[in-house]
């Protein structure tokens, strides 16, 4: 360090070199995926860019409405309509030109691929739905990576860390009851099962801001884990009462059953330069062949529902995965009713020529990948999983490229 570099006239990061435990340089080559470009969103990456995170990554489905502007501080009244995730990949970026920001406007449930994940250091979640922590907490555990999810109200929030692959995840604490609630699973129900809207729940600037810096500060000591490892919210949960000005902080109980622990073996992960989201499973079957000695077999996370037979008695020719099935359900061509839950589904996680060979001929982001998604093949004694190489870089936008923001879904 020489004296120049001290100046607070000529370095913007003189006050930061000043403080005995930031490491400038390890946050200068992180890689920070934020999902959800919310309240809570915008106060995690105003933050993350002051402290001058070197690649940041902004994720979200929503675009700009004027009545975020009360605890927005990166959206301004011209942006209304806009997509949250590139104003506010603009607005970081004139925050600190120094650092690269990557947006994607998508949805969790289809949009968000493990290959992302895994080039992440650490993940901030500030969603508003169980269903997307559920969905961001799966991809981190696969892949293990790290995340902080944050919550929020009007006067209360809370933060909690999850370190993959040990200790309490965020679906440990899930009753049959939570995985209702998160749309995950339901008996006797319309298989649309939207989101149980529990009422918008009201936020503000104050709670946001509060909770956003607990967030990233509890983020930063993940980028310096060593350090840290003894006194991080990892495995806990940090509560903030405002109306009482309190605070608490609990250890979270792991669930040595909770279904999300079992991470991806990603020592023999192959990444093929050729293969997309978009491209077919047979495409992807083809691609993996060489790999195996015996006849390969596509296993896929989400089910894949083949046929569903309507009340009215017409079998429907289905083949997608049921999450997007629960998120856009079918209508009978007979009787031009929605698909049910009931409706007598024929499943599967497999597929090759002889298992379910129509479903080849979907696309893999029919079947429930994301973009960058990485996928098991299997053989006789033999599995291995594959990234889908050929959506990196392009499932991320570079701020800079003013390029028509990554479609949704
Ligand atoms: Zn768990
Ligand atoms: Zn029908």
């Amino acid at each position: 360090m020489n004296a120049e570099s001290l100046d607070p006239g000529s370095d913007r990061n003189a006050t930061l070199r000043l403080v005995d435990w930031f490491d400038l340089e390890r946050v200068q080559n992180a890689h920070v995926l934020v999902v959800g470009a919310g309240a809570l969103g915008n106060e995690v990456l105003k933050n993350l860019a002051l402290f001058g995170v070197g690649h940041i990554y902004i994720f979200d489905r929503d675009r700009v409405e004027l009545a975020n502007l009360s605890r927005s501080v990166l959206f301004r009244a011209d942006d209304n309509g806009q997509p949250k995730a590139e104003v506010a990949a603009r607005a970081i970026k004139k925050l600190n030109p120094n650092i690269e920001v990557h947006y994607r406007l998508g949805d969790i449930r289809f949009s968000l691929g493990e290959g992302l994940i895994r080039r992440m250091d650490v993940v901030i979640g500030c969603l508003d739905s169980m269903g997307a922590r559920y969905t961001l907490n799966r991809l981190c555990y696969r892949v293990g990576v790290p995340w902080v999810d944050g919550g929020i109200a009007s006067l209360h929030g809370q933060v909690q860390v999850f370190l993959p692959p040990d200790g309490a995840c965020y679906e440990c604490g899930f009753s049959e009851k939570h995985y209702e609630e998160a749309g995950i699973r339901a008996n006797c129900a319309p298989i649309a099962v939207r989101e149980i809207e529990l009422g918008r729940v009201p936020t503000t600037a104050t709670i946001a801001s509060l909770i956003a810096a607990v967030q990233v500060q509890e983020a930063l000591k993940l980028l310096d884990f060593g350090r840290w490892a003894d006194r991080s919210l990892g495995g806990k949960v940090f509560r903030y009462h405002g109306d009482q000005v309190a605070t608490d902080r609990m250890e979270l109980a792991p669930n040595p059953s909770c279904p999300a622990h079992d991470p991806f073996d990603l020592r023999t992960m192959v990444t093929l330069p050729g293969i997309s989201y978009r491209d077919s499973a047979r495409a992807l079957l083809e691609a993996v062949g060489p790999y195996f000695d015996g006849e390969a077999v596509l296993y896929f996370e989400d089910e894949i529902v083949v046929t569903g037979k309507c009340e009215c008695g017409e079998t429907l020719d289905v083949r997608q995965s049921l999450r997007r099935l629960r998120a856009d359900p079918p209508q009978c061509g007979a009787c031009q009713k929605a698909l049910l839950w009931e409706s007598a589904l024929q499943m599967t996680r497999y597929s090759s020529p002889i298992l379910h060979p129509g479903v080849l001929d979907r696309s893999l982001r029919e079947l429930g990948i994301g973009p960058l998604g990485i996928v098991l093949a299997c053989a006789v004694n033999q599995e291995m999983y594959f990234e889908l190489g050929a959506d990196w870089p392009g499932c991320v936008s570079p701020f800079d490229v003013g390029q028509e923001p990554a479609e949704l879904r």
